[in-house]
């Protein structure tokens, strides 16, 4: 199959070097960002930022969106606006970017590393049921670890790649344990549970705009929720947490430098523009990839159900680790960028000690799982124009 994917990936790619994953920049970007500079508006305040809140929070169906420099800080804010203290503890995946685990460390919180399902590769309401009925009990002022003693206060899932976890099920246990609920949809814009979009079923998610996702702001997050007090405390605490005030300093706590910047903005105003044929692109993509890998017996990931993935990357699951390391080392000897899913978290020095359920299938989808190229293709966008 490895000769047959190559000759493939370069006739939908060409070039001599395939990445992983490239931005677009086919439409408005150039224009906005000069606009930008002309209005001398650059930095953390501008027209830009709230016209790219009010895009993002559309398409995703939200009622309010905050933005902020990038992913991370827009998690770290959003698991302390969650009520997250320092010392409680927070469920969320061991397969996982470093980001979700880093931005509970942030908030003085520990990571609990719950399994994640074998078909959505996102966290598991079966396995998050069992971890809490084993090891949680619920207390007047919330959910207790047994072992720990450790406040549980709030659960992070991701999901994976753009696939939709089975998030409407953890919804319901943690709403079930009292447990707040902050999706990490860093990965999954333009992706659907049915008509509904993920990151709108808790209280609030957080999206990243970094350049290798599916559109970009070079750096960039937000927060989405449906919850005015928490936008408006969003807003704030990413702004200094400054009080109001035509011309004094006044700032009444210790609040953070991360808001978006006005330039930035500018790109993703642009990049909004374009979201929905970036979209159909990727799956059109998707469609003839999987076709390629049903035909050559290789498991190319799907969304299950009614659930829409965006593809933002393509995503196989190999027969072993062996497997996985000689596809890995032809395709990137050969210019076609390919790579492993993550290390799992809970071996990672900084996270090694923290408690988990055994992670059988984190375990065996980190041994199996590789990423392909997956961008819209040279030209494909400005086809579309014509
Ligand atoms: C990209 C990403 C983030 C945020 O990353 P930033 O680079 O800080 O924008 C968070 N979680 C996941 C799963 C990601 O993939």
């Amino acid at each position: 199959m490895h000769k047959e994917f190559l000759a493939f990936a370069k006739n939908i790619f060409g070039g001599s070097f395939i990445p992983l994953h490239r931005p677009v920049f086919e439409g408005n970007e150039r224009q906005y960002l000069v606009d930008c500079i002309d209005s001398n508006f650059v930095s953390s305040v501008g027209a830009k930022v709230t016209e790219f809140e009010e895009k993002l929070a559309a398409f995703t169906g939200s009622k309010y969106a905050v933005a902020t420099v990038n992913g991370t800080a827009a998690l770290h804010v959003a698991i302390e606006l969650a009520g997250v203290k320092p010392g409680d503890e927070v469920i969320s995946q061991s397969l996982t970017f470093i980001a979700t685990c880093n931005a509970i460390s942030y908030a003085g919180a520990k990571p609990l590393f719950v399994d994640v399902d074998l078909d959505t590769m996102g966290l598991s309401p079966a396995a998050l049921k069992r971890f809490l009925e084993q090891n949680a009990e619920k207390k007047v002022r919330g959910t207790y670890n047994k072992i720990s003693g450790k406040k549980i206060s709030a659960c992070v899932p991701m999901h994976t790649f753009g696939f939709p976890c089975r998030i409407a099920e953890i919804a319901e246990i943690c709403a079930d344990w009292d447990i707040a609920l902050i999706e990490d949809v860093a990965e999954s814009l333009g992706s659907f549970v049915g008509n509904r979009h993920t990151g709108t079923f808790g209280s609030m998610a957080t999206l990243s705009f970094n350049g290798n996702k599916l559109i970009t702001t070079g750096g960039g997050g937000m927060i989405i929720t449906n919850d005015s007090e928490l936008a408006e405390r969003a807003k704030y605490i990413t702004t200094t947490a400054k009080v109001p005030h035509p011309y004094e300093f006044v700032h009444d706590e210790i609040g953070y430098n991360y808001r978006m910047p006005n330039l930035n903005a500018a790109l993703g105003c642009a990049q909004m523009e374009r979201l929905n044929e970036i979209l159909a692109i990727k799956i059109k993509l998707a469609n003839q990839l999987g076709e390629f890998f049903d035909q050559n017996d290789v498991r190319f990931v799907r969304a299950i159900d009614e659930n829409k993935a965006n593809h933002w990357l393509n995503t196989l699951v190999l027969d072993s680790r062996e497997e996985r390391d000689n596809f890995l080392k032809f395709t990137n000897d050969n210019g076609v960028m390919t790579r492993p899913i993550w290390t799992l978290m809970s071996k990672l020095p900084m996270y090694k000690e923290c408690q988990t359920d055994g992670l059988e299938n984190s375990l065996w989808l980190e041994d199996r799982v590789v990423n392909i190229p997956s961008s819209v293709p040279d030209g494909a966008l400005k086809k579309l124009d014509k």
